[in-house]
This record gives structure tokens, C-alpha cells and sequence, in this order.
């Protein structure tokens, strides 16, 4: 098996057991599979490699459970090409089936990245908690990580980097524990942070987020205490709004298509044309009279913000702000933005 070079792109690799949830796990985050068709998707039997074009670059690498790399003589693998320039490891444990034989792998599997690969994030997502009571999944994380903790000091591997996460397709946690994966992987977090911080701060912003919209992972937030609810909120709201480009038009619009669109008295004058430039839109919510607003920072990325209640009447000052955060961050990722969009999903075997 020979398994391609793909130079100068953070990778991440989905590893685990047969029927863990691998599948279905890159369908629904990366191809837009809802979580009920995955029952029908085909258990993974060979290494997929699904590049998919962002605003950084992905490569899921869905490998079959039943083949173990390190220990496996009828397979020559050429680890530098799987584990070579890969950000993170995320390895799914079913947390509805007995998974000692799982977390066995798993200890294994740390202990020869730590010997070769030290640098790699191992994430190990305990997957399919959905239906399960809060307690039983305390209890399921926490016995997971004592059996790995104790192999590895027994092993005298000390401070791995390896993080857990309780997630299932069903819900928004497994966006949530990819966001926090791929937010380990972005050189100067903390800026990006900052940035929307701040705006907070001069807005009077609830909660802002800044998402990947092909895959509604969220890149950065604030420094407010993590939130599901907002998060979901938000994430809907994206949601929402791609439907509706996608069947009202897409975000990339000519100078003059824009024009023959918006004209007067939308349309600025032609020096001020920038004010007109990029998707926006705001709803209020009915439940709780806050509005919130989206607006698109480039091809790949959008800002989701909620904001305060009664803070609509301040748009145009908000507006200006939003403008001058967006135009931050545009330059922020200047050096990581791809060319184009696309996705590919090859299978190699
Ligand atoms: P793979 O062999 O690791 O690729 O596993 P699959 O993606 O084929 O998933 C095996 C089964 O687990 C499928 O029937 C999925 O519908 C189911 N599954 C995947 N994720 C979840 C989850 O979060 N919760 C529940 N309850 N079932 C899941």
C-alpha cells in the first residue's frame, strides 16, 4: 500500500474500532449527512482520504478499524506518510459497547506516536453518548482516562498530549469537540481571540464566533465562558442563511451583478461601493428579543454574533465595528486561504 504525500497540510486522522462511528462522523461534519442516514452508511473498510478545502486545508483519513498500523505484517505502511505531518489523531471509542479492547488500541497506539511523533494532539473522542445519562458519561470519561493514564505512566510516558471528549452525531457535540481539535492547530489562537473579544466588549455582544462555513466548526470564539446554547443558536442560524444562498445565490457576486442587485438607494455612491460589498443579516429572536447577526468574512468564513437585547438600534455603529473586525481578520488568514473550494474524497486500498 503506498499512501500519497500530501506536503504542508494540517491533517487530522480519525482512527478506532470497526463500527465506532467513523463514517459517520466525517459525513456528518464534513458532507452534510444528517445523522439518520448514517444507519444506511457502509461500515469503513479502507483508508479514506477526504481532502476538503477550507480555510485551512482538512484531510480526514478514515482508517478501518480492523487494521492496526503498527503491528500488522501482511500491511507495509509507510508511517511517515500516515503520521508524518498530521496535527491530530482523533480516536473514536463507542462508549455503547464494551470498550476495553478499544482503549487497549488506543494505549498502544499512543505509545508508539510518542515515540516517534511526540508532536501529534491525540483526541480521543468518546462517541454515541447520546441517550446516555449525565452521570454514566462522567463515569464513562473518567474510566477512560484512568486506563489510559495509568498505561502510559506505567509505560513511563509522562504528559502525552492527549485531551477526551464526549460527543455523538445527534447533537452538537461533535462540532464542538472538532472545534476545539482544529483550534489547537491554529498558530496565534490567542489573537484571534482577542479580536473578537473586543468586539464584544465595543458591541455589547453576548457571544461571537467565527465559523468555518462548510463544516460549522467554530474557529474562534470569545473569551466568554463556553456556551452550547449560543453555540447551537448560531450554528442553526448559519445553517438558515447557506440554505438560503444556496437557493437564492451564492455570496460571490461580480461588481456588476451587485450593482444590477442593489442599486439606488442601496448602492452607495461608486467610491463607497465597499459598504455593499459582503453577505450580511440579522434576526431577532422570539424567545428572547436578542437579535443576531451574521456576517460573511470571506468565502470560507462567516462571523455569527449575539447580540444584547435593544442593541438593533445601534446597527450602523455596530456595523462599523464589525467592519473593521472583519477586515482583521481577513488579513489574518490572508496567508492560509486557498485558492478554491474543493472537496474530493479518494479511497486508497
Ligand atoms: P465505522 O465502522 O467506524 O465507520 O462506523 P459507522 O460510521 O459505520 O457507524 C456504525 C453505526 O454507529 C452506524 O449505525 C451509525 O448510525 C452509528 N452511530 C454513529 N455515530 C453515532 C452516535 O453518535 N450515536 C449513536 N447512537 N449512533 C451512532
Amino acid at each position: 500500500i503506498t499512501i500519497p504525500q500530501t506536503k504542508g497540510k494540517p491533517r487530522l486522522l480519525l482512527m478506532g474500532q470497526r463500527r465506532s462511528g467513523k463514517s459517520s462522523i466525517s459525513g456528518v461534519v464534513f458532507q452534510k449527512v444528517s445523522p439518520s442516514e448514517t444507519l444506511f452508511l457502509e461500515s469503513t473498510a479502507r483508508i479514506h482520504k477526504n481532502n476538503l478545502s477550507s480555510f485551512m486545508e482538512f484531510q480526514v483519513w478514515d482508517f478501518p478499524g480492523q487494521i492496526d498500523v503498527f503491528d500488522n505484517p501482511n500491511f507495509a505502511f509507510d508511517m511517515d506518510a500516515i503520521f508524518g505531518e498530521i496535527g491530530a489523531l482523533i480516536w473514536v471509542i463507542d462508549a455503547q459497547d464494551d470498550y476495553l479492547e478499544a482503549v487497549a488500541r488506543l494505549n498502544n497506539t499512543i505509545l508508539h506516536l510518542q515515540r516517534s511523533y511526540p508532536h501529534i494532539n491525540i483526541e480521543v473522542f468518546i462517541h454515541k453518548v447520546d441517550g446516555l445519562s449525565d452521570d454514566y458519561k462522567l463515569d464513562i470519561q473518567r474510566d477512560v482516562t484512568i486506563r489510559i493514564q495509568d498505561e502510559l505512566s506505567d509505560q513511563g510516558v509522562e504528559n502525552a498530549p492527549v485531551s477526551f471528549h464526549l460527543t455523538s452525531i445527534y447533537n452538537h457535540s461533535i462540532f464542538e469537540a472538532f472545534s476545539k481539535v482544529i483550534q489547537k492547530l491554529i498558530p496565534r489562537l490567542g489573537q484571534l481571540e482577542a479580536m473578537l473579544t473586543n468586539l464584544c466588549r465595543t458591541c455589547r455582544f453576548e457571544k461571537a464566533y467565527l465559523f468555518d462555513v462548510t463544516t460549522k466548526i467554530y474557529i474562534a470564539t470569545d473569551s466568554t465562558p463556553e456556551d452550547m446554547a449560543s453555540y447551537e443558536i448560531c450554528s442553526d442560524y448559519l445553517d438558515v442563511i447557506i440554505d438560503f444562498t444556496q437557493v437564492y445565490g451564492n455570496w460571490q457576486r461580480s461588481p456588476d451583478w451587485r450593482k444590477h442587485l442593489e442599486q439606488a438607494p442601496w448602492m452607495q455612491p461608486l467610491e463607497d461601493q465597499v459598504a455593499c460589498e459582503r453577505a450580511e443579516s440579522g434576526m431577532v429572536l422570539s424567545d428572547a428579543q436578542r437579535p443576531i447577526m451574521l456576517r460573511e468574512v470571506d468565502r470560507f468564513l462567516a462571523l455569527v454574533a449575539i447580540m444584547k437585547e435593544g442593541s438593533y438600534e445601534k446597527m450602523p455603529q455596530i456595523n462599523m465595528n464589525v467592519d473593521v473586525v472583519v477586515k482583521g481578520l481577513t488579513e489574518f488568514f490572508e496567508i492560509t486561504k486557498p485558492k478554491e473550494t474543493r472537496t474530493t474524497t479518494e479511497t486508497i486500498a
